[in-house]
């Protein structure tokens, strides 16, 4: 690896600053739509960056207001890997990506915009697409309304998660079992 990449140092949200926390906030207001969540677990969710960097750019976030990696609880890694990895192949087979940068940063200091309330970013890639996407700029170019990404990333990921056992459920294996490969 030549050097540290993180193309999530980004504005998350459109407006005036929120005095709330907008990860504890927003999954209760039953707007997910136009919040762009694109789906509710139990212990986590997933919601796009309003400031994509590419198109399917979503956050995977605990339900609960915890800064650090260490006070997650068992269940809530295991839904946290689950509902990523889930947005990965949902992501994938609804735009194609080629890769994959996840990540998160720990502080202002790493470039977080909010630094209280952990979120996973999970941005697609596509070989060359630094050479015309912006990473830093102000005034990006969206590919894509974000409107028309939600519901494509929320149909594929409905279609990924309903493949898979309940995150942290106990009947694992039986899902899989019954899964029908095309
Ligand atoms: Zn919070």
């Amino acid at each position: 690896m030549k050097y540290l990449w993180a193309p999530w140092r980004i504005q998350y949200f459109k407006g005036p600053p929120r005095k709330d926390c907008i990860f504890c906030s927003l999954p209760r207001e039953g707007r997910d739509r136009e919040h762009r969540i694109v789906y509710q677990g139990q212990r986590m969710f997933a919601i796009l960056n309003t400031f994509p960097y590419n198109s399917g750019h979503l956050m995977v976030v605990p339900r609960r207001h915890v800064a650090d990696l260490g006070v997650l609880e068992d269940a809530e890694i295991l839904e946290w890997i689950h509902l990523t990895t889930a947005a990965m192949e949902a992501i994938r087979e609804a735009y194609g990506s080629e890769g994959f940068n996840v990540g998160a940063n720990f502080g202002r200091a790493a470039g977080a915009g909010i630094t209280d309330h952990l979120h996973l970013h999970v941005v697609p890639r596509w070989v060359g697409d630094t050479n015309f996407i912006p990473v830093l700029g102000e005034d990006k170019v969206l590919p894509e309304d974000l409107s028309v990404t939600h519901d494509r990333i929320a149909a594929a990921l409905r279609t990924v998660l309903a493949r898979r056992t309940p995150a942290g459920g106990s009947t694992a294996g039986r899902a899989n079992a019954d899964r029908s490969e095309e």
